[in-house]
């Protein structure tokens, strides 16, 4: 076993315009870690979770997952095909904070689609693996419903599930939890938990700074498009260093 990490981001630049929203990020993620990244609102969370995804193309630097690595450098750029772009966003599953969902499709249906579409599970296959992550969040019950009959709770656990699906080499979660009313935010808490327990590597954006200590191996401290501070929960959420980080943090008590 090589004791690469799962996850090598370097030099990483994303702007969007004038506006540089991530300056020369450096990170690196182990396989079964669980990273949670914190910070204020504009600081460049999202931006940076949506680059690892691929949904937004950094303009200068290099993302490694696995096997597979990207180079960035500006308009001269080469992205892989569509079916290597296809299966490098496969392996990072995203789970976003309002759902997305297919609204036309029950939980079932949400959860198969992306394994018999892009996959090419055969169809038995994919339900049956289909209803075991059903299963897994707790929500067999509701595999023939429809998203608007869900809550919200169950919207995002189906929307877990369905990241699931892909069998994905890492998890982001983007808020996953802010849109939820907080009677519904421990169940998907609970799932994410469940998913650290059995080594599942994710990097989880949250204002749940409690969660963030129990569940995280570490901690990213977003600022200005910078990693401001980078260690354990017991040091960046319990001694930051720096007194923006402290000030952040001061909001949650
Ligand atoms: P966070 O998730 O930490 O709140 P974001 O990554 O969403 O921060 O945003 C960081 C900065 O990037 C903000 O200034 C935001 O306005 C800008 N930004 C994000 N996405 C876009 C976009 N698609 N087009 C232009 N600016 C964007
Ligand atoms: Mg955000």
């Amino acid at each position: 076993m090589s004791e690469r990490p799962l996850i090598e981001i370097t030099r990483l630049k994303k702007a969007f315009g004038q506006n540089v929203v991530l300056k020369d990020i450096t990170l690196q993620v182990r396989k079964g870690e669980v990273v949670a990244m914190i910070g204020p609102s504009g600081s460049g969370k999202s931006t940076l979770l949506r680059c690892i995804n691929l949904l937004s193309v950094p303009n200068a630097g290099c993302i490694t997952v696995g096997e597979q690595t990207i180079e960035f450098n500006g308009a001269h750029t080469t992205l892989p095909n569509e079916r290597q772009l296809a299966r490098f966003r496969a392996s990072t599953g995203m789970v976003f904070q309002h759902f997305n969902l297919f609204p036309h499709m029950t939980a079932l249906q949400n959860v198969m689609e992306g394994p018999v579409t892009v996959l090419k599970t055969p169809k038995a296959q994919a339900q049956a693996e289909a209803r075991a992550l059903l299963a897994k969040v707790g929500l067999l019950d509701r595999a023939d419903y429809y998203p608007d009959k869900l809550s919200g709770g169950q919207k995002q656990r189906v929307a877990i599930a369905r990241a699931l699906a892909m069998k994905p080499a890492v998890m982001l979660f983007d808020e996953a939890t802010s849109a939820l009313d907080p009677e519904l935010v421990g169940e998907v808490l609970n799932v994410i938990k469940g998913l650290a327990k059995e080594g599942m590597t994710m990097i989880l954006v949250t204002h749940e700074i409690a969660f963030a200590r129990e569940v995280a191996d570490q901690v990213i401290f977003m600022r200005d498009g910078v990693v401001a501070e980078y260690g354990p929960p017991s040091i960046v959420i319990d001694h930051p260093r720096q007194d923006a980080t402290r000030a952040f943090l001061g909001r949650f008590k």
